[in-house]
């Protein structure tokens, strides 16, 4: 007997014809096969063990009768003579290829327990030598569902199976070189283990692109550029062009391609210039009453129409959603294939936050374009509707990268169909450590996209990405490049030891005035829910919002925040970045940021949408390391810098000094401890 249910996507030879049933119910009420579970101990106990990571005896099944009918083809859908006691349907029965047996029931039954809670049908397995046959018990539409994501996952795992052997291409000699070879080893259940192939890398690596353009053969073609240039852009003369980019936060626009360079296109000065042939994008700016594009938009705009991959460097609002939403629904409307004729989704936005993600849905939803369906897929949302609705099908997928990366291993999503592929605030999703999820979601997703990513900063990290994942990018960046705190903020930054910082914020929230409202920053979750029930334990009214709290209470604290319910937020970091809350008058840093670029971040909370803002920062004697950063960006916005704040960024400087000096010290070769006691008097004598 195999042990073929225990591995997802196990290729095993079938073992002789065996019934699988889910593990043992918790209770009759909630698991309706519990009946037929007790009669059938052997079977219950297979699916336990798995869960225990045991191994016991395993059932031989019940003879099964049928022909083969793949996915229900010529099988096709046919309700089965008997009842179930609980169902109030015949029962529907299909045949599956064995091969996916394993990744329909996963690790421990997990999958198939997930399959029957998100379908609400009971799913049985009957497994025979060459053919399985499924089951299935409920409502009709219960089992139709449930056909449905079996179907799917079906054909996945058969496509990935597929790839898999023709990338190798020793499929059939495995299989008779695992009879005569010595080495084999016995496999658990019996029957003989095939070997490991030997991987000839050499080869692999001469036949990449070969193997790369089997992978992606037969996808539909791909449409990119949508544009058609005005009259009156063609007709600009370059010193408007230079005029216009330098009156819009002077916009800058560099071909990234290597070698020789591009002609770059000429910004647009009206939405009209953009989108004049596409009336419903028209009909929509002016529906919600835009004057004119904002300046990343004016000029990615003409760069991402003409299909070329886009590096937006801007601010969080900037209007930078909008700069690839719009040219993204042109892009997913107008391929050569129709939506309704795609096997998934044709665009995806990957954002670091649960709160960005939804507030780019809410941006997508503002503009209804052709009826087009977006998805936000993000941790914390219920998983099983987030599968329920991407399985039905949408357009645009909005998600954070590790939920996304987990519907895709488990073969909820495909991603071959996203042609229009955003990462959004790069910079934040790698410093969240998601770059192994981006790289696993990337691969599956067709090199030949087109690809847009915006970042706030453009560090090393999000360069390398640029590089991976963009081809031929054309940047556009507003503003300078290094770090420019907003202007419209005015930067108070008070040094204080650490034991006083409660007391002087209580004494803050006690001075604002009714119409204030700020968001005050803490370092860890702890602090925030510490400071929030303190204030509330004080009658203060106040909300709190950070990563451990459930996302129900996430979202209605920024709903609360937002309507004014309350005036005061506590956040962690994760609200330092993007969210769109005009009348925010006060940021206040009760802890220091990890790093200046948050800081920076944060204070652009407020200051926001022409309003003036005003931001106070809390810096004790522990945050020296950052203080020299802190005073350039308090002088580029020309604003007040503290004695304290001086000294302090001196003495960190003198520190680090000493210590450098001691280390290459104590490198230096053979020199010892006695060289070590002259190098501190030498490091005296020097301050
Ligand atoms: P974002 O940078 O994408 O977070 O956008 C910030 C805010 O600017 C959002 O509320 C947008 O609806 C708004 N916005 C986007 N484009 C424009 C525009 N051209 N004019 C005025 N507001 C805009």
């Amino acid at each position: 007997m195999s042990d073929w249910e225990a591995e997802s996507g196990d290729e095993q030879s079938p073992g002789p014809r065996a019934e699988w049933r889910p593990p043992a119910a918790p209770s009759p009420r909630t698991r309706p096969w519990a009946g037929a579970q007790s009669q059938d101990r052997g079977a219950g106990d297979r699916w336990e063990v798995r869960g225990d990571r045991g191994r016991r005896g395993q059932r031989a099944g019940q003879p099964m009768a049928g022909g083969r009918g793949r996915g229900g083809g010529a099988g096709g859908p046919r309700p089965g003579p008997a009842r179930e006691p609980h169902s109030q349907s015949p029962f529907l029965s299909f045949y599956m290829e064995s091969a996916a047996v394993g990744t329909v029931i996963g690790r421990g039954g997990s999958k198939i327990r997930e399959l029957e809670e998100i379908s609400g049908s009971r799913i049985q397995i009957l497994k025979g030598d060459i053919e399985v046959e499924v089951k299935l018990f409920g409502s009709h539409e219960a089992q139709l569902r449930a056909k449905e994501l079996i179907q799917n996952l079906e054909r996945r795992t058969t496509d990935q199976l597929n790839e898999a052997r023709s990338d190798r291409g020793f499929t059939s000699k495995l299989s008779s070189s695992a009879r005569t070879c010595p080495d084999t080893q016995p496999a658990k259940g019996g029957g003989m283990k095939a070997p490991h192939p030997v991987i000839n890398w050499n080869s692999l690596r001469a036949n990449r692109e070969k193997y790369a353009a089997m992978k992606w053969a037969g996808l539909p073609p791909i449409k990119k550029n949508f544009y058609i240039e005005a009259e009156t852009v063609i007709n600009m003369t370059q010193e408007e062009i230079t005029s216009w980019r330098k009156s819009n936060n002077n916009i800058i626009c560099e071909d990234m391609i290597e070698g020789k360079k591009r002609q770059i296109p000429n910004p647009v000065c009206a939405f009209m210039e953009a989108f004049q042939h596409y009336p419903e994008i028209m009909a929509n700016i002016k529906r919600v009453g835009f004057q004119r594009p904002t300046p990343i938009q004016s000029q990615a705009w003409p760069v991402i129409l003409l299909g070329t991959d886009l590096i937006g460097i801007a601010q969080t609002g900037t209007g930078k959603t909008l700069a690839y939403l719009l040219p993204g629904f042109i892009h997913l409307d107008l391929q050569p294939v129709t939506r309704d004729k795609c096997d998934g989704p044709g665009m995806l936005v990957l954002t670091p936050t649960r709160e960005l993600a939804l507030q780019i849905q809410e941006e997508c939803n503002k503009y209804s374009y052709k009826g087009i369906k977006s998805i936000c897929i993000y941790g914390g949302g219920s998983r099983k509707d987030q599968i329920s609705t991407v399985t039905k099908g949408v357009d645009i997928v909005i998600a954070t990268p590790g939920r996304l990366n987990d519907l895709q291993m488990n073969n909820y999503i495909n991603l071959k169909s996203i042609t229009y592929l955003v990462l959004d605030e790069a910079d934040r999703m790698l410093d969240m450590g998601f770059e192994p999820q981006i790289m696993k979601i990337i691969l599956d997703i067709r090199p030949d996209r087109q690809t847009i990513m915006t970042s706030a900063t453009w560090p090393d990290g999000v360069r390398r990405l640029s590089k991976s994942y963009l081809k031929n990018a054309m940047m556009v960046y507003v503003g300078t490049l290094d770090l420019a705190a907003v202007e419209t903020v005015e930067q108070n930054v008070l040094v204080i030891p650490e034991e006083e910082k409660r007391s002087y914020t209580l004494h803050f929230i006690k001075s604002m005035k009714p119409e204030d409202k700020v968001i005050i920053f803490v370092g860890r979750k702890l602090i925030a829910d510490d400071l929030s029930s303190d204030f509330s334990l004080q009658g203060i009214p106040v909300q709190s919002l950070h990563g451990d709290r459930e996302q129900c209470d996430r979202e209605q604290a920024l709903e609360d925040f937002k309507e004014g319910r309350v005036r005061i937020l506590v956040a962690t970091d994760l609200a330092s970045r993007g969210l769109d809350v005009h009348d925010i008058t006060h940021v206040f840093n009760y802890d220091f940021p990890r790093n200046i670029e948050e800081y920076v971040h944060r204070i652009g909370r407020t200051g926001r949408a022409g309003r003036s803002g005003s931001a106070v920062t809390l810096v004790t004697r522990g945050d020296w390391r950052v203080a020299a950063e802190l005073i350039t960006i308090l002088e580029r916005a020309c604003q007040p810098v503290p004695e304290e704040l001086v000294t302090m960024a001196k003495r960190y400087e003198q520190n680090k000094m000493k210590k450098d000096y001691e280390r290459e010290l104590a490198a230096s070769h053979g020199e010892g401890r006695r060289d070590r006691g002259q190098g501190r008097r030498g490091w005296n004598k020097r301050i």
